[in-house]
């Protein structure tokens, strides 16, 4: 039979409950006991998991919201802890992560691309289709104009070093490497990672 982490947890606190007052002779005092036992906290919330946005070490999180779209109800994040199933951090957080919750409600929490023109002294907020093409077009004249194909001796090269790349720890493996490829592809040389420990 199949049992879910919460289903064992909420089973486990009934059991044990129950089976304490039966240890000490209750009889049927354990069963009434563990009928009124408060369901588990996150039983109604909705679980996702992700890797904690600090560091390199990329820790799993679990991430708990309750609320509901269909009815109206605008989902929050209630609830963050170590994932532990997760092969880095298998459950536990330093004291960094273990505070993400005061991250993901931060009014300081940048969540949408801005945009600062050109002798302006503010960033506005911009939509990301603004962003990617302003960041694509931005590289396509950059490239154009300081490719490198061959160097003074005649050898290719094929390089391009006035723009950089930064990538993240937090993105899978897979988006690491298609990350890597792109920069390389485009003779990108300058090329840096979060996740350089
Ligand atoms: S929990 Fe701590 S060690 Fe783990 S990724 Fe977050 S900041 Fe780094």
């Amino acid at each position: 039979m199949g049992i879910t982490r919460r289903q064992f947890m909420r089973v486990s606190a009934a059991g044990l409950a129950a089976s304490t007052v039966g240890a000490l002779g209750f009889g049927d005092a354990g069963d009434a006991l563990a009928a009124g036992v408060r369901p588990f906290k996150l039983e109604r919330a909705t679980e996702t998991r992700n890797a904690c946005p600090y560091c390199a070490v990329s820790c799993g999180v679990l991430i708990y919201s309750l609320g509901d779209r269909s009815k109206n109800a605008r989902s929050e994040v209630i609830h963050v802890e170590g994932d532990p199933d997760h092969p880095v951090n298998r459950g536990t957080l330093c004291p960094r992560g273990a505070a993400v919750l005061d991250f993901v409600r931060s009014p300081n929490r940048l969540k949408y691309p801005m945009h600062r023109k050109a002798g302006s002294d503010k960033f506005e907020r911009v939509s990301w289709d603004f962003a990617m093409d302003r960041i694509a077009r931005l590289m396509k004249d950059d490239r154009d104009k300081n490719f490198v194909a061959k160097n003074r001796d005649g050898v290719t090269v094929n390089r391009w070093v006035s723009t950089g790349f930064f990538g993240t720890s937090s993105q899978s493996n897979e988006a690491g490497y298609l990350t890597y490829k792109l920069a390389r592809a485009t003779g990108i040389l300058g090329l840096e990672n979060q996740a350089r420990i």
